[in-house]
């Protein structure tokens, strides 16, 4: 049997920003990850958007928290390049969340209101828009460059390995708790960090029900790139990438574990595109994917440990938002995994919101 400190089960940029924060908090960490089709994190858009979210991140201490994990961005980009020399890009020149017939009546605190002149001074490509709300310091990541920086990452810690396979059970009854691959291994450790995505609800042994489904999202790559902003609004979202790329996301469907790609999400998407943009309607497609968001019933994450197995620790369900929040996850469960306190307040998104121990 292996040990580790800390045994975390998924390796999307969840899993590997919590193994990457217990690691460098001098713990010895194991990451079960099975790579599958429909990963939300390379499929993800990459947008940094706690203020045109501001929707999906309701109360005061969950928009703080996404804000700080926006925020943290710069300096976890870099301390990653230390340690890997890998250069994630990284756009901080805010969000353009469109109007299209009036004035919000009430722009969130912070953000900027940008007429139709001001806006087309801005972005001269995009359609004609009654104006647009700036979120400042939104933005984007390559979260796919992301992704493989965390890989090398966790590797550069001499007491962290990840391992691929199938994490098929845990039982977290004891008084240290255990991981039991499909290949029949089994790995104890001081605590197991639940980081499996859209599929986190399928391990066996979980003491409560965790409620986490999939909901597929399609999305585009143009090989034309006409904005200098992510734009948002009108059915969806443009992000322009480094290459002279533009990404359009992304259709919300509720259609289970089926991670394949469909003629209308295709059509919905480049008429999206032509509607924000209109030159982009015409631009080459270069590649259309298709990925499974890890959605709760209330939209908000899972986060901290079971109250009845307090070894277990929850770091999923990170929906519409898991890229914008994976450092300050992996921050906040990796000091938990260590045994300290996490340094934000965690408490709307304790799983016991939802579920009563099974
Ligand atoms: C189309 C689309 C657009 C998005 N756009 C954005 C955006 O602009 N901004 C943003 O912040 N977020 C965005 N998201 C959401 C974001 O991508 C996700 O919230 C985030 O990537 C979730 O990361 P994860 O590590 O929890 O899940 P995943 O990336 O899905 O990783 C989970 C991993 O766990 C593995 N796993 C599961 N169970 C087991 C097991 N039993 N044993 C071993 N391995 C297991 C899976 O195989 C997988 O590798 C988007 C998502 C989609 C689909």
């Amino acid at each position: 049997m292996k040990t580790a400190d800390v045994i975390v089960v998924g390796g999307g940029l969840i899993g590997l920003a919590v193994a990457s924060g217990a690691a460098a908090r001098g713990a010895s960490v194991c990451v079960v990850g099975e790579s599958r089709t429909g990963e939300a994190s390379a499929a993800g858009a990459g947008m940094l958007a706690p203020g045109a979210e501001s929707d999906e991140l309701r109360g005061d201490v969950v928009v703080r928290f996404a804000v700080a994990g926006r925020d943290l961005f710069p300096s976890y980009l870099q301390s990653i390049r230390e340690r890997t020399g890998i250069e994630v890009p990284l756009d901080r020149s805010g969000i353009l969340e469109l109007s299209f017939d009036e004035k919000p009546a009430s722009p969130p605190v912070g953000s900027e209101w940008l007429d139709a002149g001001a806006l087309h001074a801005l972005e001269p490509t995009l359609a004609d828009f009654t104006g647009a709300t700036l979120h400042p310091y939104d933005g984007s990541v390559d979260n796919v460059v992301l992704l493989q920086a965390l890989r090398r990452l966790v590797r550069t810690y001499d007491a962290a390995v990840l391992v691929a396979g199938r994490a098929r059970s845990i039982d977290v009854s004891g008084m240290r708790p255990r991981v039991t691959l499909a290949s029949g291994d089994s790995i104890e450790g001081g605590f197991v960090v639940l980081a499996g995505g859209a599929w986190v609800s399928q391990l066996g042994g979980l003491p409560r029900p965790v409620p986490v489904r999939p909901v597929r999202g399609q999305m585009l790559s143009l090989g034309a790139s006409t904005l200098h902003h992510v734009t948002y609004g009108g059915g969806g979202y443009l992000v322009p990438r480094t290459g002279g790329r533009t990404l359009v996301g992304a259709t919300m469907e509720d259609v289970g574990y089926d991670c394949s790609t469909t003629q209308e999400g295709r059509d919905t998407l480049t008429s999206v595109a032509a509607r924000i943009a209109p030159s982009l309607g015409a631009a080459p497609l270069l590649s259309h994917w298709a990925g499974l968001r890890p959605i709760t019933p209330d939209g908000l994450a899972i986060l901290g440990p079971d109250p009845d197995a307090p070894s277990l620790l929850y770091a999923c369900g990170h929906g519409r938002n898991g890229i914008l929040l994976a450092p300050i996850t992996g921050e906040s469960i990796g000091a938990m995994a260590v045994g300290e306190a996490a340094s934000f307040d965690l408490s709307p998104f304790a799983i016991g919101r939802f579920t009563a121990a099974a």
